[in-house]
């Protein structure tokens, strides 16, 4: 098919098959492909509202024996820099997101092995003992699978105590590409293969829960591999439509062990344009200002993003990469506005929750991230004595008296 015949059957609401795409991704101009993925944009959301949401990024341990070689955010077990977050801190994070008008955590972490399912159940809960309306979008499939393993439980039991517990929706996390070659590469394979992913947010939509779906690029994929990724996302949308939103951005090279550099802004917004014109029963396409910056981020609303993600508070994992962008809500607000669209608050299932809260009420401004712990505390919250540990430093460190903190 030519350009014109294939822009025909987008604009025609056609569905692109594989080759179709791909013969896009590969040769069409940036400015068509740019202009085909905001006509669709347009016609899923005809009034010009872009949104985003109030919420935390919180990485409560960064403890991991996964060790896929693109983080820079993991330390092994028994790492002096390795860390817990204690409860105490979790909550007083949730006042500090509550008052910047917040109502949500994205929590997320590494797959330590010391932090038993009990420690999670007990943590969601207490959440909302306190905070009864805030919500919890927490743990990416890798994690669920990493509890199932150390729980011996299946992914959906393991889903049924959390739900119970307070989980409330599942984050995309994890996918990096859903392409088995490509994670044995990345040595990401044995936490979840591309079908134990799929699997477990099947499982979550089975269970009634919303989830996102990510994808990293720009490792060691080809451009053909990126888009069996959006297939097989596109097709357990068509089976369970239980993904809200779909979020894309590149691998940051910086102190990890694959190395290598980052792939550039016009690729970004090329694979967000196809992202938008494959994933045709996805309603929702965030802008990742958070790797791409602000600019790079805005021009996404051009690209088929209708969504600028969240207002980062705190962010760990993509800044020990060496990416490190902040934006709080007038900066957002401003960005959107900007580009001439109209800005709404939302929350995870993507209802409008209302107009910039700043313009409603005085709100602290957020013009640095935080981080989950300041430097050089490595202190051990006291409760972590309360589970059993199943490596050798942690069960020296947890019978050991006065560390705690
Ligand atoms: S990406 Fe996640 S699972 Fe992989 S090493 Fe980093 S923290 Fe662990």
């Amino acid at each position: 098919m030519t350009f014109d015949q294939l822009s025909a059957k987008v604009r025609h609401g056609g569905r692109l098959d594989p080759p179709e795409a791909l013969e896009l991704y590969l040769h069409a101009p940036t400015p068509l492909l740019g202009e085909l993925a905001d006509e669709v944009r347009a016609r899923k959301h005809p009034h010009g509202v872009v949104t985003y949401i109030i919420d935390r990024n919180v990485n409560y341990t960064n403890v991991c024996v996964a060790r896929c070689n693109f983080c820079a955010f993991y330390r092994p077990v028994g790492s002096a820099e390795g860390y817990v977050l204690g409860f105490e801190e979790i909550f007083r994070k949730i006042d500090e997101t509550i008052a910047l008008g917040g109502g949500q955590l994205l929590l997320q972490g590494g797959h330590n092995p010391d932090l038993p399912i009990d420690w999670y159940e007990d943590l969601f809960r207490a959440v909302k003992q306190k905070y009864p309306r805030f919500k919890l979008h927490a743990l990416s499939p890798p994690e669920v699978i990493h509890l199932s393993r150390t729980s011996r439980l299946s992914v959906p039991q393991v889903l049924e105590r959390l739900i119970a517990a307070g989980l409330d929706s599942v984050p995309g996390g994890g996918a990096e590409i859903l392409v088995d070659r490509v994670r044995k590469l990345l040595n990401c394979y044995t936490k979840a293969s591309a079908d134990e992913w799929l699997d477990v947010m099947r499982h979550a939509h089975r269970a009634g829960l919303r989830t996102t779906a990510t994808m990293m690029y720009g490792t060691v994929e080809t451009l053909e591999e990126r888009l069996q990724h959006l297939f097989r996302l596109r097709a357990l949308q068509d089976e369970m439509y239980g993904f809200t939103a779909f979020i894309t951005w590149s691998y940051q090279p910086e102190h990890t062990e694959l190395g290598g550099s980052e792939a550039t802004g016009i690729d970004y917004l090329r694979t967000l344009a196809i992202a938008r014109l494959v994933l045709d029963n996805f309603d929702n396409l965030q802008a990742s200002w958070v790797t791409q910056g602000g600019k790079v981020g805005q021009l996404s609303l051009a690209f088929g993003a209708n969504d600028m993600g969240s207002v980062m508070i705190e962010e760990n994992v993509v800044r020990a990469a060496g990416a490190s962008y902040c934006m709080d809500e007038v900066e957002i607000v401003r960005n959107i506005e900007d580009a001439g669209f109209v800005p709404k608050r939302r929350n995870m299932h993507y209802e409008i929750l209302g107009d910039p809260i700043f313009r409603e009420r005085e709100v602290p401004r957020m013009l640095q991230l935080s981080t989950a712990r300041e430097a050089g505390d490595h202190s051990v919250p006291g409760e972590l004595r309360l589970y059993p540990a199943r490596s050798r430093s942690a069960k020296i460190e947890r019978s050991r008296d006065g560390r705690t903190g």
